[in-house]
């Protein structure tokens, strides 16, 4: 069992390191601030290679591997922590899903731009009825001559505002093998898009609605049945959303290690202090432990991760990046608390990822049933008899 990168590898997070510090460094201050999508730095990104790293050449794609994105999102969230949501965009989030099912047709009329960051694609799961219990989603597609009608409405997508198109989850017929998904452009007669609302960490979403919205019959990317094969392509996007929260953590430690440094108190600097000590010692520990976790899961020569190290590596992930960040704070004192230091947005945006892609709740839920080899049904018995 080798721990290290391989030289391959090693020589890959270099030139993205390198990259990043030339080109992302300044300015990474404005960018957190920013709540819309970078476009600009998404087509910089997209010039060197770093959307659809994992893609085939066919797809535009460089052909690497699912590894290859979580080098990529260390490397570039260590300069730039918001730039790295451009490599989940453009590797991990919805567009994954659609590469893994799309039609050769739908590739050719909607990959190119989002490969070149001209456009960004969002997921439409969420529903005001639908969070957690996400196959419960009422909102519907009815077939219509050639085409579908949608009707209902999502909330909470990550970069929901900005997108050009939408994978929406939908139902064609009752139960869990009634949901498949389409794709809907942002243009498309009866969808609207709502005014913006902020996440506690500044990103906007807008809440969508689709009434009577026709989509064409090759608007669908998964039909009936499809509802696992999108919880397959989902594990991709939890691997994204872990490796930026031990990201963001590891870029908060690493502020708080510098000032700790430097910082004098006492007539001593702060890293002097035994009990400033033992939180970095705690804080190294959570990432340690969880960047293995992680490694595990996204090491894969193709196809899509498992299931369970998926969960186990974004729980521990999760937990990691927001408690060290929140750490960070504290050690960081009032600057920490402030807007001129990265150290309270990562404590935000880690926040959030341990709500988001499957909550920490549910990813227990999740390993407990490889735990005991068992299906739990989270609906109780009075649900289950009405
Ligand atoms: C930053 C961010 C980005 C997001 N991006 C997207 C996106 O791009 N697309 C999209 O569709 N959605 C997105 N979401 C929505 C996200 O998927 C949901 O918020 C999440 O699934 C939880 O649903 P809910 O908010 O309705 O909470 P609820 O499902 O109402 O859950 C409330 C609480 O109860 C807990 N809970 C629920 N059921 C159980 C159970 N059986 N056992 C134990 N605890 C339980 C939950 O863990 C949570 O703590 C995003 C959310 C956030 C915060």
């Amino acid at each position: 069992m080798n721990f290290d990168l391989s030289e391959e590898q090693q020589s890959f997070a270099t030139s993205v390191r390198r990259f990043a510090e030339a080109n992302l460094k300044d300015g990474a201050l404005a960018r957190a601030h920013d709540p819309q999508f970078p476009f600009e730095t998404a087509k910089l990104l997209a010039k060197q290679g770093l959307l659809g790293i994992s893609f085939s050449e066919e797809d535009g794609g460089a052909g690497g591997t699912l590894f290859d994105s979580v080098i990529a999102i260390e490397q570039i969230a260590a300069v730039c922590p918001r730039s790295a949501d451009i490599v989940q965009a453009g590797n991990f989030g919805p567009i994954r899903t659609f590469v893994e099912y799309a039609t050769p047709e739908q590739k050719a009329r909607w990959l190119p731009d989002l490969l070149a960051g001209n456009t960004c694609i969002s997921l439409g799961m969420s529903e005001p009825d639908a969070g957690s219990a996400a196959t419960e989603l009422k909102t519907s597609a009815t077939e219509d001559g050639d085409g579908y009608l949608i009707n209902g409405s999502k909330v909470f997508g990550t970069h929901s505002p900005d997108a050009a198109i939408y994978l929406v989850y939908v139902r064609f017929g009752p139960g869990v093998g009634g949901i498949g998904s389409v794709i809907v452009e942002r243009d498309t007669p009866g969808f609207t898009v709502g005014k913006p609302s902020a996440f506690m960490s500044g990103e906007s979403w807008s809440q969508l609605y689709f009434e009577n919205c026709r989509i064409p019959k090759e608007n669908v990317l998964l039909g009936i049945g499809g509802f696992k094969k999108q919880i397959s392509g989902f594990n991709v996007e939890r691997l994204g959303n872990s490796s930026r929260s031990l990201a963001l953590g590891r870029y908060a430690f690493n502020l708080a290690r510098e000032h700790a440094l430097i910082r004098k108190q006492f007539g001593r600097p702060l890293c002097e202090f035994q009990g400033l000590q033992w939180k970095f010692a705690d804080m190294a520990l959570k990432l340690d432990s969880a960047q293995m976790l992680l490694y595990r899961a996204a090491s894969i020569e193709s196809g899509l991760p498992s299931p369970y190290n998926t969960a186990i590596a974004k729980l521990a992930c999760n937990q990691a990046g927001f408690d060290v960040a929140n750490e960070a704070v504290q050690i960081m004192g009032g600057l920490g608390y402030s807007q001129d230091s990265l150290a309270e947005y990562c404590m935000r945006r880690t926040r959030g990822w341990m709500i988001a892609g499957g909550s920490t709740e549910i990813l227990k839920n999740r390993i407990a049933e490889d735990v005991f080899e068992r299906k739990f049904d989270q609906r109780g018995n009075a649900a289950r008899a009405g």
